[in-house]
């Protein structure tokens, strides 16, 4: 058995096997995609002390930094099930192999994944033009028209956001009102660069083959459909916690983020969680690699009272 099992190969849990490796104690990490978001993310320039780098080589950077400690690699594999420690005071995980790993501590870190619109010319243009994260993008649209889907919380500071940075703003609600707080919607009414519409429906990302032209939506008042013309559209309809695993002892908040306290504990005593998987607000990647460290802190702190 394992002292430390790493749940999710992403920034978290390539930083929380780093540091329990670096306690010389038994190590493993089994991931679905090591690498994680990281892997589906092109230009990233606001990873502190690298001026730009490129999602895949940050993702095998993460691998290799890895593959420098004595830690055991399952990639390729996928958690099913999680099993609590009963007497022999060991955690189990299922995987969907049939396979099963049993630790001591366990972190999980298996990370969250974008809603999507689901229409056509998403995918294709995803990182050029269609994109998720305005802290991570938002400034390679200076200047340029954009668009906001979603009028809820993250929709609304999104395009208070960039509406700083950017040319114009259009904010596209389905609903026939905004969800976002009050305070935030006043913020956004106050804005001159910002346009709202809500009963729209975006039905098509328009592109020439390499970027983003338009954004096609139909007013769902009289179906009529209307054309954007502009240069970005971010995606701010949800972001999902990966822990559709995880239904049953662990405890979850109502949006289905694992519940951490500051140490990364969970409310099952030896298990700990890190990074877009979690309560903890900002995903980014400097925040989700700390937390993975702070995990394997916690986790080593645990295994030496134990
Ligand atoms: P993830 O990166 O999501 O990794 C989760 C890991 O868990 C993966 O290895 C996955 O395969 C694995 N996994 C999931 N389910 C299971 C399972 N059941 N069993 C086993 N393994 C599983 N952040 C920035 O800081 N800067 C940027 O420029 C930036 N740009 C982004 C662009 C895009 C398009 C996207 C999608 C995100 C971007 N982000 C950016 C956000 C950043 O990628 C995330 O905050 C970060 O990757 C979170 O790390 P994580 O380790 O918590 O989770």
């Amino acid at each position: 058995p394992f002292e430390v099992l790493v749940v999710g190969g992403g920034p978290a849990g390539a930083a929380a096997a780093i540091y329990a490796a670096r306690k010389g104690i038994r190590t493993g990490v089994v991931a679905e995609r090591f690498g994680g978001q990281v892997l589906d993310t092109m230009g990233i320039e606001n990873f502190i002390s690298v001026q730009h780098t490129e999602g895949p080589k940050l993702a095998a950077q993460l691998e290799q930094h890895v593959r420098e400690y004595d830690v055991d690699i399952m990639n390729l594999q996928t958690a099913a099930e999680l099993i609590p420690a009963s007497a022999d005071g060991f955690h189990e995980v299922k995987l969907a192999s049939g396979a099963s790993l049993k630790a001591k501590t366990l972190i999980l870190s298996t990370g969250a994944r974008w809603r999507q619109m689901g229409v056509p010319g998403e995918e294709e243009y995803r990182n050029k033009g269609v994109a998720y994260c305005p802290h991570c993008d938002g400034p390679l649209y200076k200047g340029k028209r954009t668009a906001v889907i979603g009028g809820g919380n993250s929709g609304v500071e999104a395009a208070i956001d960039l509406a700083g940075i950017v040319a114009h703003v259009t904010l596209i609600e389905f609903d026939s009102q905004l969800r976002a707080d009050a305070v935030l919607q006043n913020k956004l009414r106050s804005l001159p660069n910002v346009d709202i519409i809500t009963s729209a429906l975006s039905t098509e990302v328009v592109g020439d083959g390499e970027k983003v032209q338009a954004l096609l939506y139909t007013d769902r008042n009289n179906d009529k459909s209307h054309r954007i013309d502009l240069e970005g559209i971010f995606v701010q309809i949800g972001l999902v916690p990966n822990t559709e695993w995880l239904k049953g002892p662990l405890r979850l908040s109502p949006r289905g983020e694992i519940e951490i306290d500051a140490h990364n504990a969970t409310n099952i005593p030896g298990v700990f969680a890190a990074g877009d998987v979690t309560t903890v607000p900002y995903k980014q990647i400097i925040v989700a690699m700390g937390e993975g460290t702070k995990a394997a802190l916690s986790a080593f702190d645990h295994i030496i009272r134990h």
